[in-house]
């Protein structure tokens, strides 16, 4: 079975949507699709590469193009935080007020003992009065919610016409075209928010309705990427290998070149957002950034921390692959480096969410099986990514209909039952939020190599896809 659940990784959550035609509500008939996609497009596993055998003495080799970009914040070398960016009381204050966090860059600079004789200090929070006057709610209802999978960043591997091409051309997207795709959407005004700021949670498990406060203008959005687990299948494909934490202390991720040695850069989402929002902090709320869904059954991160590889028990043919070809292979320590980055991620806005443990359908899986999975989740993943109360369900496959959830569901009162809150699936309308006081339910885009190649139209309000679509991309994208 589990060979199945990482054959089936790829097919991901963009199987669900897939099938969706044009801009229709939430339905049925997107979530049964997702359990019909899936047996179609099994892609074979390619395992060559023996990964990163030289990791640490090579980290510091940088690619130019994706390596580390000049660093010019986060000079000051003393830094003890693991988030890397160690401001002044100043400088934080500066980055809140980019961020609309005027409340909280007031009491920041008042709560500093020399406030009152501090020009810099004063000026910046009668700055932040006034633009406090200009905000305004916007509606939960009218958010929007994209996501993505693991970039490719070298093409050419990715589409080089083995069997693997096919699904990586339909749902994945390349670093140049999500370099482009952010762009043009902080260029319309889009800022990155979360859904926790679009709902809150009291100690009884009661939602409530949270309140987003933007200037006039701006369009709050959230942004998920599924499976950052690099996973086995992809190895030699073009895709990052990990990600690491960098001498700085700032998330990058590693890549491994043909002749096995690692470069270190922005090969991912991640480190391509966090340097996205030093330049342009006004592309976040508050510090947001975006959601990682996770599974775990081949670790997290690119990290091999599943207790398969400790036990050595159940292991599939790729896993026993990759122990055999590191036989000083540290689980332990693979534990522990997951764990810190997971730590300076979670520290600079980045969120984890239960994407299942073994990529499951959740509409098609039985309560007992999802029990099952979850109790896996939070013995090996919620060690490493923390405690989540979000479940972005794998191939988008919901476990209740667009009417909602309600307590004699009973996959819907076991997940609440384990904290969780929210809930995300895939849907192709431009915005699905539902909020009711026992969860919150929003519906998620794909901006990848189908949608775009087949519904530009439907992208039209974030981003051309004449001007983004990457034209090392084979076309026509197979059709689903
Ligand atoms: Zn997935």
């Amino acid at each position: 079975m589990r060979k199945r659940a990482a054959v089936l990784a790829l097919i991901l959550c963009a199987a669900a949507v897939l099938t969706a035609g044009g801009l229709t509500p939430f339905s049925q008939r997107n979530l049964k699709s997702a359990g019909q996609k899936t047996e179609v497009t099994a892609l074979p596993e390619s395992l060559s590469q023996e990964e990163g055998s030289s990791e640490e003495d090579t980290a510091t080799a940088e690619k130019e193009d994706a390596g580390e970009k000049k660093d010019t914040e986060g000079e000051q070398s003393d830094e003890t935080e693991t988030s890397g960016d160690s401001q002044s009381v100043l400088e934080q204050a500066q980055t809140m007020y980019a961020q609309y966090d005027y409340d909280g860059a007031i009491l920041l600079l008042k709560g500093q003992e020399d406030f009152t004789s501090n020009k810099d200090y004063m000026d910046l929070a009668a700055r932040c009065q006034v633009a406090r006057e200009s905000l305004v709610e916007y509606p939960l209802e009218q958010i929007t919610h994209v996501f993505f999978h693991t970039l490719i960043y070298d093409t050419s591997k990715a589409f080089d016409g083995d069997s693997d091409e096919g699904g990586y051309n339909q749902m994945m997207t390349t670093v140049d075209e999500f370099n482009k795709i952010i762009e043009s959407m902080y260029e319309k005004g889009y800022v990155l928010v979360s859904p926790h700021d679009m709902a809150t949670v009291s100690e009884d498990g009661t939602v409530s309705r949270g309140k987003i406060m933007l200037p006039e203008g701006k369009i709050p959005f959230v942004l998920s990427q599924d499976d950052v687990s690099y996973y086995h299948y992809m190895d030699g494909d073009g895709f990052a290998s990990r990600l690491v934490l960098d001498e700085n202390g700032q998330v990058k991720a590693e890549y491994i070149e043909d002749d096995g040695s690692v470069s270190v850069g922005n090969y991912d989402l991640v480190p391509i957002l966090d340097d996205f929002i030093r330049e342009h902090p006004d592309f976040s709320y508050h510090g947001r950034k975006g959601i990682l869904a996770m599974t775990g059954y081949n670790g997290v991160l690119g990290y091999r921390t599943d207790i398969a590889y400790k036990t050595r028990e159940n292991l599939q043919d790729d896993q026993k692959a990759f122990l055999d070809s590191h036989p000083d292979f540290d689980y332990d320590k693979e534990v522990a480096e997951a764990t810190k980055v997971a730590e300076a991620m979670k520290a600079s806005g980045w969120e984890f969410a239960s994407h299942t443990w073994g990529h499951l359908n959740a509409t098609d899986r039985s309560a007992e099986d999802l029990k099952t999975d979850n109790e896996k989740w939070e013995a090996y993943v919620a060690p490493i990514l923390g405690k989540t109360d979000m479940i972005i369900f794998a191939f988008g496959a919901d476990i209740g209909g667009w009417e909602g959830y309600s307590m004699d569901n009973e996959k819907f009162a076991y997940y609440k039952s384990r904290g969780y809150d929210y809930y995300c699936n895939v849907d192709s309308s431009q915005y699905f939020v539902q909020i009711s006081d026992q969860y919150f339910r929003q519906g998620r885009r794909n901006l990848d190599g189908y949608r775009m190649y087949y519904n530009p139209d439907m992208l039209s309000d974030l981003f051309d896809v004449s001007q983004v679509f990457d034209p090392s991309r084979p076309t026509p994208v197979p059709e689903m």
